[in-house]
C-alpha cells in the first residue's frame, strides 16, 4: 500500500502545496487502494476515476489553490452530483445522473478537492448498518462480518480503510456520528442550518445536516470549514459566519481543558449501554479530567422520549419527502404498459423501487399525519421535540458541551438486528436527541472493547461547533487514533 492513502488530510495538503507530491499522484494512489480492496468492503457505489484525475490535474496546473486543494474525497450517495450516479442506495433511483452539484458539492469542487466516488448507505439514509442498502452491504473494515454503521457506512469505512482521507456524510439521526464510533473515525454533525441541503435528496428536513467525517478532528474540521456557510437556495440556512472549528481544532491539541465544564447526561449514563462502552467512555472521561476538565452530572429528563419522537417526526417527513418518487419524474418506472392507469404505474412503480424499511417509514408516517391521528402523533412528537430542546438549553446554562457514549454498542454481525427495527433503531438512542434539538455533536474514536472501536460523542450549544472541536482534539491527542487491521 502506498503511504499516501495513510496520510492526513492536512499533511497531504502540506506536500501538495510544497509540490513534494502532486495531486494527481494522491488521487491515483486513493483509487489504486479502492481498486485493491473495495471488493471487500464495498464502501464505494461509484467510482469516478476520470474524474477525480481531471480535477487533481487541474491543481497540478495551479488552477486553483487553498487549504484542501488537491485532497480526494468521497461522497455520500445521497448527495447529488452533476453527471455523476446519484441513487441514495435504493433501486428507485438506480442510473439516475443528476443534472446539477449540491451546494456541498460545488464548494469542494471550488476547494480543487478531487471526488473519488459516491459511497454506499442505507437505502434514503434510513438505518443503522447499511444492511437497508438496496445495492448490498458496505462490510466494517475492522471485522468484514461486521457492519459498519449506517447510514453513512460506506463514508465511515471507506475512511477506515484508507480508501479516502476525507468524506461526506449526512447525519438526520446519527448516520455520521454512528459510523464514525464503529468504524475508529471521526465524524461531525454540524449545527442544523450549518450547513446546506440544497441538492440532498430529502429524508426528514428538519432534521437533516450534511457534515464531515475524517481520520484525525483536524482533518474533520478542516473539511467542515470548507462546506459549512451560508446559502441562499436553502431557506433554513443560518446567515452568520461559521465559527472557527480549525482554529479550535488546533488550539484543542494543546490538551489544556482547564475551566472547561462536561456535562455528564444522568439519563444516558444507566444500563443502556454494553459494559466495554461505558468502560472505554469513563475511561475517556478520567482523561478529559486530568487535562483539567471538570465534570459535572446533568439531568435531562426528556432524552428518554427522544427515540420515540423521533421515530414519528423522521418517518412523517419522509412520507411526504418521498412522494416525488412516483415513476414518472425520476429514475424506476414499473407496468408502463399503455394499458394501466397512472396510479397503478405509480403503485408497481414504488413497490418494486423501495426497499422495506423505507416502506415501513412511509407507511407510519402516513399513519401519523392522517387527519385524526395529526395531533395525537406527529402534534405529540412536536411537543417533545420542544421540551428535549429545552433540556439542552437549561443544560447548557451549567455546562459547556455535554458528553456521552456515541451508541451503545460497538459494530454488531450482520443480520443480528434486521428483524426486530427496534433492536436496530436502538443504535441512535445517543445520537438522536441532538438531531431534534438542532446543535453540533461529534464522535472521537476512544478505545476498544472486544478489539471494535468505541466512539466518544461531545455535544455543544447551536452555532458552538468551534467548542465541541476544542474538546474533541483534545480528547484526541489524550487517546490517540486507531488503526484497524490490515486488510
Ligand atoms: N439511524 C437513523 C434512522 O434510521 C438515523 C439515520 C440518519 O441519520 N440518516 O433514521
Amino acid at each position: 500500500m502506498s503511504d499516501l492513502t495513510r496520510m492526513s488530510a492536512a499533511d497531504l495538503s502540506k506536500l501538495i502545496t510544497a509540490k513534494q507530491v502532486s495531486a494527481v499522484e494522491v488521487a491515483t494512489a486513493h483509487l489504486d487502494r479502492i481498486a485493491a480492496v473495495d471488493d471487500r468492503v464495498h464502501a464505494f457505489l461509484h467510482v469516478d476515476r476520470e474524474g477525480a484525475l481531471e480535477a487533481a490535474a487541474a491543481v497540478d496546473r495551479g488552477e486553483i489553490t487553498g487549504p484542501l486543494a488537491g485532497v480526494p474525497i468521497a461522497v455520500k450517495d445521497v448527495v447529488t452530483t452533476k453527471g455523476i450516479p446519484t441513487t441514495a442506495a435504493s433501486k428507485i433511483l438506480e442510473g439516475w445522473k443528476p443534472p446539477y452539484d449540491a451546494t456541498i458539492v460545488e464548494r469542494l469542487k471550488k476547494a480543487g478537492m478531487p471526488i473519488l466516488g459516491k459511497t454506499n448507505m442505507d437505502e434514503f439514509a434510513m438505518g443503522s448498518s447499511t444492511e437497508y442498502s438496496a445495492y448490498g452491504p458496505t462490510n466494517n473494515p475492522w471485522d468484514l462480518g461486521r457492519i459498519p454503521g449506517g447510514s453513512g457506512g460506506g463514508s465511515a469505512a471507506a475512511i477506515a480503510a484508507y480508501e479516502a482521507p476525507l468524506a461526506i456524510g449526512t447525519d438526520t439521526g446519527g448516520s455520521i456520528r454512528q459510523p464514525g464510533a464503529v468504524t475508529g473515525t471521526v465524524g461531525a454533525k454540524p449545527t442544523y442550518g450549518g450547513t446546506s441541503r440544497y441538492g440532498l435528496i430529502a429524508f426528514s428536513s428538519s432534521l437533516d445536516t450534511p457534515g464531515p467525517c475524517a481520520r484525525t478532528v483536524e482533518d474533520t474540521a478542516l473539511l467542515h470549514a470548507v462546506i459549512a456557510g451560508h446559502d441562499p437556495r436553502d431557506s433554513t440556512s443560518i446567515n452568520q459566519a461559521v465559527p472557527d472549528v480549525v482554529r479550535a481544532a488546533q488550539i484543542g491539541k494543546n490538551g489544556d481543558l482547564s475551566g472547561v465544564k462536561l456535562g455528564v447526561v444522568k439519563e444516558f449514563t444507566g444500563d443502556g449501554s454494553e459494559p466495554g462502552v461505558s468502560a472505554a467512555f469513563k475511561e475517556s472521561l478520567e482523561a478529559l479530567v486530568k487535562l483539567g476538565a471538570e465534570v459535572v452530572e446533568v439531568s435531562c429528563p426528556h432524552f428518554q422520549y427522544a427515540l420515540p419522537a423521533y421515530y414519528l417526526i423522521a418517518p412523517s417527513e419522509c412520507s411526504s419527502n418521498l412522494a416525488r418518487f412516483d415513476g414518472v419524474r425520476y429514475g424506476l418506472r414499473e407496468g408502463d404498459d399503455g394499458n394501466r392507469s397512472l396510479e397503478e404505474v405509480m403503485s408497481l412503480t414504488r413497490e418494486a423501487g423501495f426497499g422495506p424499511e423505507v416502506k415501513r417509514r412511509i407507511i407510519i408516517g402516513t399513519y401519523a399525519l392522517s387527519s385524526g391521528y395529526y395531533d395525537a402523533y406527529y402534534g405529540q412528537a412536536q411537543k417533545v421535540r420542544t421540551l428535549i430542546t429545552r433540556d439542552f438549553q437549561s443544560a447548557f446554562e451549567k455546562v459547556d458541551v455535554l458528553v456521552s457514549p456515541t451508541t451503545p454498542f460497538v459494530a454488531f454481525p450482520f443480520g443480528s438486528r434486521t428483524s426486530d427495527p427496534y433492536q436496530m433503531y436502538l443504535a441512535d438512542l445517543f445520537t438522536i436527541p441532538t438531531n431534534l434539538y438542532g446543535g453540533p455533536a461529534i464522535s472521537v474514536p476512544c478505545g476498544l472493547s472486544e478489539g471494535l472501536p468505541v466512539g466518544f460523542q461531545i455535544m455543544a450549544p447551536t452555532m458552538a461547533d468551534d467548542r465541541m472541536y476544542r474538546v474533541a482534539a483534545a480528547l484526541e491527542s489524550a487517546v490517540g487514533t486507531l488503526t484497524p487491521p490490515a486488510l
